[in-house]
């Protein structure tokens, strides 16, 4: 397994990378829009350890025995992002998320994120080319679901052995120290989802990702050593 500080290294350089790429569009996401952020935000335990430090640095952990952090106790019925493409990729049926839940994000303070240079990816790749707050729904450029899609891969990828679910509920377990009951195990990348119409999108970001270099070996290469 790769060491912890490390894989939060790796994970420094996908949102560098990503937010790059993602600045070459014209979104129409501003400062007080929120429309995305529910408590349906899913994410692995690496990114939930930056969370937990971040809140001890702050002294806000207190915040994670509030009610809205109460564990439900339920399975979510939702399947990991790689465990998702695996299914597709072999043709198999996939369990639909038993429901979501689209209440307000905990973190979420006066139109603002409180976590925000902590915040997972879930959040990060949330975008619309047009103002949602009305609709509801997010307008996103062809390609640019699938890209994202891919760095979620990479992400669950990298944190072999641990677990994915939805921030409140891992960020729940970790506080007492039972993320392990919660969520499902992480998998590792079975293949991608990107259409032959969207490789030209994808690839320099990929591309770009995997050439980087991350403690004197490239992303590719730490890919390759978390393979379990
Ligand atoms: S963590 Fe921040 S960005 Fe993510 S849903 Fe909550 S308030 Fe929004």
């Amino acid at each position: 397994m790769i060491p912890r500080p490390i894989q939060h290294l790796l994970l420094a350089a996908l949102y560098d990378a990503f937010d790059q790429w993602a600045s070459t569009f014209a979104f129409a996401c501003r400062k007080g829009c929120a429309t995305c952020c529910t408590r349906s935000v899913t994410m692995t335990s690496l990114e939930g350890d930056g969370i937990m430090a971040f809140l001890s640095q702050e002294n806000r952990r207190a915040e994670l025995i509030g009610s809205a952090f109460l564990p439900s106790g339920k399975q979510t019925g939702q399947c990991t992002t790689n465990t998702f493409v695996g299914a597709h990729l072999r043709g198999e049926p996939v369990e639909e998320a038993e429901s979501w839940d689209l209440r307000p994000c905990p973190f979420l303070k006066e139109e603002s994120c409180s976590i925000y240079p902590v915040r997972p990816f879930g959040c990060r790749l949330f975008a619309s080319l047009d103002s949602c707050a009305a609709s509801g729904v997010a307008e996103m450029p062809p390609g640019y679901l699938a890209g994202a899609t891919a760095l979620l891969q990479y992400i669950e990828h990298l944190d072999n052995g641990g677990r994915w679910s939805t921030m409140m509920e891992l960020l729940a377990g970790m506080n007492t120290g039972q993320a392990e009951d919660y969520g499902e195990p992480t998998a590792p990348i079975p293949g991608f989802l990107v259409a032959p119409d969207e490789r030209a999108l994808v690839e320099p970001l990929l591309q770009g990702l995997l050439a980087r270099e991350v403690n004197g070996q490239t992303f590719a290469q730490w890919l390759q050593a978390a393979r379990p």
